[in-house]
């Protein structure tokens, strides 16, 4: 059996991600852009949900937390609405107790933390990100 060129078994790179495939590219710039982790947890139901969060609470809560007024969405810049404990963590999905809208700063200081493998206990220590008292209703069981 004779293989054209680059179909012959085992040539790897036949159908690799990063060849650019025009109408693959169109349908990925017509999605709506997701943050990076579980892409089902971004569903248009959580779109929803945590815009409007974000419309009543424009201001970053951590920042907040510090004495410091700063709107989380300057500019076009559409702001996060975070899981204060990230529903990997075990943390309510849907309930807006733990909810917290973010800066991008803040929200990339959690991550980078959240990355480092720290657990929503030890936020205690880095900057207040962690609103105590729903962390308490949290633990309590009454999320
Ligand atoms: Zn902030």
């Amino acid at each position: 059996m004779v293989f054209p060129g680059h179909q012959r078994p085992g040539f790897f790179n036949y159908d690799m991600p990063s060849l650019p495939k025009r109408n693959k590219r169109k349908q990925d710039n017509d999605r709506p852009r997701v943050p990076s982790g579980d892409r089902s947890m971004y569903d248009s139901t959580w779109a929803n949900v945590s815009k409007l969060y974000r419309k009543e609470n424009p201001l970053c809560e951590a920042c907040l937390l510090r004495g410091v007024i700063k709107d989380a969405s300057p500019g076009g810049y559409k702001g996060v609405t975070d899981h204060i404990v990230s529903v990997s963590n075990g943390g309510a999905r849907m309930d807006e107790r733990n909810f917290a809208t973010l800066c991008k700063q803040c929200h990339d200081r959690k991550s980078w933390h959240e990355g480092k493998g720290w657990k929503p206990e030890s936020y205690g220590n880095f900057g207040a990100i962690l609103p105590i008292d729903r962390k308490k209703a949290l633990q309590d069981g009454t999320k």
